[in-house]
């Protein structure tokens, strides 16, 4: 079979002759062999891939195929929320971009349900389709950092911590989330914020390019010289517009040390800490974040054991600038109430990317729902704080995510992301473990999200939709939606890729 060649042409073709059948077809097909791979097809149907076929493309990738069964097929599947458990027909784990390439030819040419898969943190779960393609990237973790040019360029499956690990060596940073098992890729795609974005941008300030493999499965780099429709559109559009398989991001000068811990409150000072946070926060240098968190306490090594699974308020902080500084600029934080426990101090800045890992492990079920604000209001506050008096499970918690900053100075149209209003986003973090409370903690996060709904911005970051906001999505991108579906007809016009927070193509 040549490159370009249709699996279904490399069938007609077969000399063994085994089948025999047109370009699309359902499963169970009259000749089929029973155990050909089944994969479902954009349309629903069912295709069934001849294991020559499969054979065929096995030998073109660098990486592998995974069928049900075989090694390394629950690895590429098991993602981040064990709500979700799906079952692709067929995956391909890839080491390059020509493993990309050949895969999303396969999908196009088959017509098959495609998913991509990097970190596999995404809540909705979009990473993994059932029944269909899965294009695994996760193996992808190469980062190589260039100190001289404060630059890397990044393979779609490393995750914070791979970046994080490489870029420290050399005293560098990009503005990435909190949590260092977090893919890269998705997080980048979505807009991405976490401890430094209100200095140095959202993740996608700091895109210089990203190579793309489209819907017409050609490579293609994007930048701000190079497609610079698409550079646009996937800075904040999402896994819409094709397979990045590559990332270059400018990079800055931080640590190895940054000031930063937690500051832990009872939860019921919260009613008069909340308002204290909202002033510091809002008045704060952009190199100071505060994230506020309520939770029952987790038994950390510094907190009383009597506090241990109590309602508590936590202000987590960092400070992306000299130590001797921030620690003038904490002082009002530090000052407020009578704190159980603060444990603000110099850490490696690595250690601090990953100090909310425990709390946030793969495998537990997990809902989100959450808004943008503008500023937060007393209402907000009392709604947030009922909520957090009334955890659905021990593990639940709100946090108050603190952006502006730096993120605010861009136009809400230099990139697909619009919402850079934004001064503070709530997330209601739902995470248990029996299914028997599914309900329950579901219940509590919509409740929540309708409760606060009067105070929100409208706005929402995509890259904190459940799979059941598919109605929210055109609102999330506010006026840049209709750009948006206008460069998707264009670089995706079938919505090929639509395993994600889906733009429809424009016509
Ligand atoms: C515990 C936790 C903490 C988080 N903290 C933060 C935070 O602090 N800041 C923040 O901004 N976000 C945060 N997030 C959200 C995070 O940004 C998203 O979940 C993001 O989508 C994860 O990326 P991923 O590569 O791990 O996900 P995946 O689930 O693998 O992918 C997410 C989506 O992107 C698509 N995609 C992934 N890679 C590619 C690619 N190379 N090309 C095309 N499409 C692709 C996928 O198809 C999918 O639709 C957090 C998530 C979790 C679970």
């Amino acid at each position: 079979m040549t490159e370009t060649q249709p699996i279904t042409q490399a069938v007609r073709a077969n000399p063994a002759g085994r089948v025999n059948r047109q370009e699309t077809q359902t499963h169970p097909i009259v000749g089929a062999n029973p155990t050909d791979p089944v994969v479902l097809g954009l349309d629903g149907s069912t295709k069934t891939i001849p294991n020559d076929a499969v054979a065929a493309l096995r030998s073109k990738l660098q990486g592998s195929v995974a069928l049900p069964g075989e090694d390394g097929y629950d690895a590429a599947r098991t993602i981040w929320n064990a709500m979700v458990d799906r079952r692709p027909g067929l995956v391909v784990r890839c080491l390059g971009a020509d493993d990309v390439i050949n895969s999303v030819r396969l999908a196009r040419d088959e017509r098959l349900l495609v998913a991509v898969r990097a970190g596999g943190h995404n809540i909705a779960g979009n990473a993994v389709c059932d029944g269909g393609l899965l294009i695994d990237l996760s193996l992808m973790k190469s980062v190589r950092v260039d100190p001289t040019s404060l630059t890397a360029r990044v393979e779609p499956g490393a995750t914070l911590a791979d970046f994080d690990r490489e870029a420290q060596t050399f005293g560098l940073a990009t503005p990435l989330g909190i949590n260092s098992t977090t893919g890269v890729a998705g997080l980048t795609l979505g807009g991405g914020f976490g401890w430094t974005t209100r200095k140095f941008g959202l993740t996608i300030d700091n895109l210089i390019s990203a190579d793309v493999v489209t819907a017409d499965a050609k490579l293609v780099r994007a930048s701000e010289r190079e497609h610079q429709d698409l550079f646009w559109a996937l800075r904040g559009g999402g896994g819409n517009f094709g397979v990045v398989t590559s990332f270059e991001f400018r990079l800055h000068r931080l640590g190895p040390d940054v000031l930063s811990g937690l500051v832990v409150h009872p939860l019921d000072r919260a009613g008069e800490l909340l308002p204290a946070f909202r002033r510091i926060a809002n008045e704060a240098p952009d190199e100071l974040t505060i994230w506020a968190v309520m939770r029952k306490a987790p038994p950390l090594p510094f907190l009383p054991p009597e506090w241990h699974g109590k309602e508590v308020l936590i202000f987590a902080a960092c400070y992306a600038g000299g130590i001797k500084e921030g620690e003038e600029v904490v002082k009002p934080l530090r000052a407020l109430g009578k704190p159980i426990a603060d444990v603000i101090s110099p850490h490696p800045f690595t250690a601090w990317q990953a100090a909310f890992d425990p709390l946030l492990t793969p495998g537990a079920r997990n809902y989100w729902k959450s808004h943008d604000f503008t500023d937060l209001a007393d209402g907000a506050i009392n709604v947030i704080l009922d909520a957090a008096r009334t955890l659905p499970s021990p593990e639940c918690e709100v946090f108050i995510a603190h952006v502006g900053g730096a993120m605010a100075r861009v136009a809400g149209n230099t990139t697909a992301w619009a919402n850079r209003d934004a001064h503070f986003v709530m997330n209601a973090h739902t995470r248990w473990h029996d299914e028997a409370q599914d309900s329950a903690c579901i219940a509590w996060a919509r409740w929540l999200f309708e409760a606060t709904a009067p105070f929100a911005a409208g706005s929402a970051y995509v890259n904190f939709m459940p799979d059941d906001e598919n109605d929210r999505i055109e609102k999330a991108y506010g006026g840049n939606y209709r750009r948006l579906s206008e460069i998707k007809g264009r670089y995706d016009p079938e919505n090929l890729f639509r395993m994600n927070q889906n733009i429809r193509p424009a016509r």
